[in-house]
């Protein structure tokens, strides 16, 4: 017989194979998985809730589902093989690097049979885009490119191959601040059945965690991503593109679409998504082209181009620190109380509270201070991937090592680096924050100001030559020629000291 076997991020009865009814189903909820790393307890509710429900709503249909609780997955499938010696088991080919080759080990040690099926929660198939990076004679990936192609390929926004409104991207009318009274609309609410109590109690007494357990909001069912979808459609989506880039004190998610961790663990598939967004901009005029561009190119642009840089550039991706930074990360990360600059001090309370922020605040605060404070990029990585709800290794590194800490230049040509102009700009944090974004030496400066242009000064041979760095260079000339980089370097070692005492 043959029996889908369903990992806890595949949970789609409507792609893979689930989509080919089969004989039986099969889903181990490992418990070491839980324990691989510091998960915030809503990750590990998340997705073992969603495992949970998906098992039960198969089962209401008819299907004959195994589920094995287990420690481990070679356990799970002890049990599972002396049951049912003999069946062969489908499962979709894991986005993770290696995942389909333990996998397949752990079956055959078993004596028995495992098909890897393509992996069907993505856009582009891994020989599309192969062919596409073979097709630009060895360039270095290039998101726009591939973004362009990806359109063009799925003519998702475009007539004869040329971009609806004239434009690849309205990234110019997408920097917006909302003004101060600016509410985004409420979030809907799930009705949680048994399992999201149940596991996040099994959670709180077993597992070591990092994160708040309460305050759950996230969808585990296929009605719960739905309603998710079509709540962002009818309420943020509009507003998405002109405050994409914002922060905002009293507003943790903005009009961002909260859709990452469904779309992650399979509730949802990009597919439907686009398509739903673009029917939505359609059948409606108060959605600008702005947002419904914005939102498309991050699904079909960016979580697709991730995907494939790591499928390629792993093992080595995740080990990448071409600037060779080395130090841990400050105890911030896991205390908010540990530092008073507001934006950071609030998107590490944001991370603790939901497993969550949005985009900017992930790449333009947590690893910008990460990347200007000198934490290795595998310490950066290690955090992220354990505190957010919907980080799973072949999304989160990219990002982060490649992103957030410039460990690598196959595919960000820069790194994010900022001073604290960027945030100052880009939210309402420095306006109640103690440290002045003005100042770069003396006690009330912002930190970012110091740590930027010591993290220019001590990688000056690695990026001067970066011709996209050259304007930056030119006012680290400005300041050297002005005597100014001793009191910098004094004012970034404080910094880093203050850090390391909890007492930024
Ligand atoms: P929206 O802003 O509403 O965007 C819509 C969707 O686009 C997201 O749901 C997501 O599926 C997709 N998307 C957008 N940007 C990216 C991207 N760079 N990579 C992949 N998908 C993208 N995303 C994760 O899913 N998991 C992670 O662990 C993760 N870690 C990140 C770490 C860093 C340092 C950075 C800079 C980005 C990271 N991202 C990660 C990408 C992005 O920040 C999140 O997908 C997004 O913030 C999720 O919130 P949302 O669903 O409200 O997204």
């Amino acid at each position: 017989m043959t029996a889908a076997w369903v990992l806890g991020d595949q949970l789609s009865r409507e792609r893979g194979p689930l989509a080919d009814d089969p004989d039986r189903v099969l889903f181990v909820e490992a418990s070491d998985f839980a324990r691989r790393r510091r998960y915030h307890p809503q990750k590990l509710t998340l997705v073992f809730a969603a495992m949970r429900n998906l098992a039960d709503d198969l089962r209401a249909d008819g299907v004959d589902v195994v589920y094995e609780r287990a420690d481990s997955f070679g356990d799970g499938l002890d049990a599972y093989f002396d049951a049912h010696p003999g069946d062969e088991l489908v499962v979709q080919r894991p986005a993770t690097h290696g995942a389909a080759d333990r996998l397949r080990e752990l079956v055959d040690a078993r004596g028995g049979s495992l098909r890897v099926a393509e992996n069907e929660q993505f856009l582009c198939s891994p020989a599309a885009f192969d062919e596409w990076v073979d097709d630009r004679d060895g360039d270095a990936y290039s998101h726009e490119a591939f973004y362009r192609w990806m359109r063009r390929e799925t003519g998702y926004l475009t007539t004869d191959g040329d971009p609806e409104g004239g434009a690849w991207n309205y990234d110019d009318q997408n920097r917006e601040t909302p003004p101060d009274d600016y509410e985004s609309p409420a979030l809907p609410d799930f009705e949680y059945g048994e399992h999201v109590p149940e596991v996040r109690e099994w959670v709180a007494e077993e597992v070591d965690t990092w994160g708040d357990s309460e305050g759950f909001g996230w969808p585990v069912t296929r009605e719960h991503a739905e309603r998710a979808l079509a709540d962002f459609l009818e309420n943020r989506l509009a507003d998405f593109g002109p405050y994409e880039d914002a922060m905002f004190a009293d507003d943790w998610h903005l009009d961002h679409s909260l859709l990452s961790a469904a779309l992650n663990v399979g509730l949802l598939g990009p597919r439907e998504v686009v398509e739903a967004a673009i029917s939505e901009y359609r059948e409606r005029d108060d959605v600008p082209l702005n947002s419904v561009e914005g939102f498309v190119r991050q699904i079909v642009g960016w979580r697709e181009f991730v995907r494939h840089v790591y499928r390629r550039e792993m093992p080595a991706l995740a080990d990448a620190n071409q600037l060779g930074q080395s130090r841990d990360l400050p105890p911030l990360y896991w205390d908010s109380d540990a530092t008073e600059m507001e934006c950071v001090g609030s998107a590490i309370e944001r991370v603790h509270d939901r497993g969550y922020t949005h985009h900017i605040e992930r790449l333009m605060v947590l690893s910008n201070f990460a990347l200007l404070y000198g934490a290795s990029p595998q310490a950066l990585n290690e955090w992220f991937y354990g505190g957010f709800v919907d980080a799973f290794h072949w999304v989160v590194t990219p990002n982060v090592v490649g992103m957030g800490s410039f460990g690598t230049a196959a595919f960000t040509t820069k790194p994010y680096a900022a001073s604290a102009n960027y945030v100052d700009r880009m939210s309402d944090f420095c306006a109640g924050c103690q440290y002045d974004p003005d100042s770069t030496t003396g006690a009330n400066a912002c930190p970012f100001n110091s740590l930027y242009w010591d993290f220019l000064t001590e990688h000056e041979d690695a990026l001067r030559a970066n011709h996209r760095m050259g304007l930056v260079y030119g006012h680290l000339d400005d300041k050297r020629d002005a005597g100014d980089l001793a009191a910098i370097r004094e004012r970034a070692d404080d910094v880093r000291s203050l850090a390391e005492s909890e007492d930024l």
